[in-house]
């Protein structure tokens, strides 16, 4: 499958704010957007139009399709499948991309990165209740207990997640660092997901 392959912290500049893809770097003075804080590109620097609805739709869609490493189409499925649940849209989006594998690997600080999770996760060094999971997009469940496969455990990867992850884990997951288990103790709420995202606006973006 096609994926993103130039710089990530382009996505972060275009998107003007950290998207933290990148690990460590992303909470050092060498992140590309406090040192650039300006659109890439060779009009990145010149003043900027006041953006139209549509544009500022736009950008929270990408946003959020950026941050959780997304390409459009499986994008727009997970939209439509959250616009066919109960309750709203907008925080059913959200949740079903929090509940990935790849994000809940992220989250519960078995790596530094979405994208270093999603690779992680490809390796098959994940297993869900004992299985072995190596799908990135793969949706946990209430109860759910994701584990770093036995294997695995002793891998330098997994050193500083051992030592215990300096990462706020959300209140819906019970890390245990000396194990490498992540039990999915409740499904994520909007209150629950640190992200400043008016998903609202991504809704009228695929509502238009
Ligand atoms: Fe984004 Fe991280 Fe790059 Fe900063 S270092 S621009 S947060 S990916």
């Amino acid at each position: 499958m096609a994926r993103y392959t130039d710089s990530v912290c382009r996505l972060c500049r275009r998107e003007g704010t950290k998207l933290f893809l990148k690990g460590e770097k992303c909470f050092s003075n060498k992140c590309a957007v406090s040192k650039r804080p300006t659109p890439p590109g060779q009009h990145g620097q010149a003043r900027q139009r006041k953006p139209s609805e549509y544009g500022l739709q736009l950008r929270e869609k990408q946003k959020a399709r950026r941050a959780y490493g997304l390409l459009e189409g499986q994008f727009y499925r997970t939209y439509e499948r959250a616009s066919n649940m109960k309750g709203v849209t907008g925080e059913n989006l959200l949740s079903l991309l929090e509940r990935r594998i790849d994000n809940v690997v992220y989250r519960a600080g078995f790596a530094a990165s979405r994208p270093q999770a999603r690779q992680l996760v490809l390796h098959g060094h994940f297993q869900v209740n004992g299985k072995k999971v190596d799908i990135p997009s793969y949706e946990v469940d209430q109860n759910d207990v994701i584990s770093v496969k036995q294997k695995s455990k002793e891998l330098e990867l997994f050193k500083a997640a051992r030592e215990g992850s300096s990462r706020v884990v959300p209140k819906w997951l019970t890390v245990n660092a000396d194990e490498l288990t992540a039990t999915v103790a409740a499904l994520p709420a909007r209150e629950d997901i640190d992200f400043s995202l008016q998903e609202n606006m991504i809704v009228e973006f695929y509502s238009r």
